[in-house]
């Protein structure tokens, strides 16, 4: 097994583990964008968010659920962005999905994940319907 987040679900690679479920692990991110940055990850190893049984899938919503709910009680945090760097694109480096937990404030100064864009996309007439139609398959 060479998966670092494999590792350390497994405790063979020490971390600071926030809580656990049958399934699913949470603990703080070693490089955090701001203090209480938590990483889930099922135990199971997955590489992308579709590799995820849903039973797995279900366990790391229900332990993010738990660990907001403990940054809001415990430190005062009164919201928290929840992102997937799904994918190479997405800028996913350590191929075992995992959720990120980031606590925001009102003065971040960061924003909405809308902003990660500079523009919105241009839709051409019917362009949303077209999109919607292949989505729908
Ligand atoms: P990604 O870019 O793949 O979504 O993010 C991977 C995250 O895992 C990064 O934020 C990085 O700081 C964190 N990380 C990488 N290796 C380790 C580690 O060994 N321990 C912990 N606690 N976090 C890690
Ligand atoms: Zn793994």
């Amino acid at each position: 097994m060479t998966c670092i987040f494999c590792k350390i679900a497994s405790g063979e690679i020490p971390s600071e583990k926030v809580i656990e479920n049958e399934r699913a692990f949470a603990f703080l991110d070693v490089k955090p964008l701001v203090k209480g940055h938590v990483l889930v990850i099922p135990k199971r190893h997955a590489e992308r968010v579709t590799d995820m049984p849903p039973e797995d899938a279900s366990a790391v919503m229900e332990l993010a659920q738990h660990v907001i709910r403990r940054l809001e009680g415990g430190m005062g945090i009164q919201g928290v962005t929840v992102a997937f760097n799904d994918g190479r694109p997405a800028g996913q480096e350590v191929l075992h999905a995992h959720m990120h937990i980031v606590p925001r404030s009102e003065t971040d100064g960061v924003g909405p994940i809308h902003r990660l864009f500079k523009a919105q996309a241009r839709l051409r007439e019917g362009e949303l319907r077209e999109i919607g139609v292949r989505l729908r398959g």
